[in-house]
């Protein structure tokens, strides 16, 4: 399957950084062999979109409400998103989830709706330090995902893209080891295989937390490491693009 390299540029850049920078993006190599995604902020994916047109990266959006349109302030809709140019939306992010208190259940609606939108949500599932420490690693990880994939048919499951992200190594320079990613993404795609079938063979789970060119390498060389979602490393040209070009080993 082809990996997914996935920017999230978080609460970054204003519309016109965000130009500029598209505009630096243009100049990334163009791969056969890997898919390339930005996920600029709201107020930028627009002009992202527009920049980017024929480049072959996809624009993606943070966050969505899961309704279709109505009296909910502050909010932005799928077809707001995919009409300004998005094809995956993430959706249950640990920031989301832990500044802003999204449940599984909330998450799971926006799931559902992104892809009945017709757009590949990027479902966020991870534990936090203490979670880990206690040994509830697998245990949190398999109900953020099934319930977060709850009421998700077989066929649209094949849009989906799962990542991986650890809450300790988001944004602390602490990553997991290669070996310990692989082995929750390889737990993952068991439980997935559970109510998916083969279906799990091909679904894209990708790491998050501290990625950056100095740990890409080794990260992409695990069997189940499908790509990566890269937050502040993904914010200037320089280590976007070495992660971009990452060398298969
Ligand atoms: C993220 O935003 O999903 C993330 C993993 O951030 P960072 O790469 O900065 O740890």
């Amino acid at each position: 399957m082809k990996p997914l390299i996935a920017g999230n540029w978080k609460m970054y850049k204003t519309p016109s950084e965000a130009e500029i920078f598209a505009s630096e993006l243009k100049k990334i190599s163009k791969f056969e062999d890997r898919d390339v995604l930005v996920c600029p902020p709201f107020t930028a994916i627009g002009c992202v979109s527009r920049i980017l047109a024929g480049t072959g990266i996809y624009v993606g959006a943070q966050n969505v409400y899961p309704a279709k349109e109505g009296a909910f302030t502050g909010e932005v809709s799928p077809s707001m998103l995919r009409e300004a140019g998005a094809q995956f939306v993430i959706c249950g992010h640990s920031e989301r989830r832990h500044i802003f208190k999204e449940s599984d259940d909330f998450i799971s609606e926006k799931v559902k709706i992104v892809l009945e939108y017709k757009m590949s949500p990027i479902l966020c599932i991870g534990e936090t330090l203490d979670q880990n420490e206690k040994g509830e690693t697998f245990s949190v990880v398999e109900k953020q995902l099934v319930t977060g994939l709850k009421n998700i048919s077989v066929d649209d499951m094949k849009s989906v893209v799962i990542a991986y992200e650890p809450v300790w190594a988001i944004g602390t320079g602490k990553n997991a080891t290669p070996q310990q990613a692989q082995a929750v993404h390889a737990f993952v795609r068991e439980v997935l295989r559970k109510t998916y079938g083969d279906v799990a063979s091909s679904v894209r789970i990708l790491y998050g937390g501290s990625v950056k060119p100095e740990n890409i390498d080794e990260l992409m060389a695990e069997k189940d490491i499908n790509g990566v979602l890269v937050g502040g490393a993904s914010l200037k040209f320089e280590s976007f693009s070495r992660i971009v070009g990452f060398n298969k080993k």
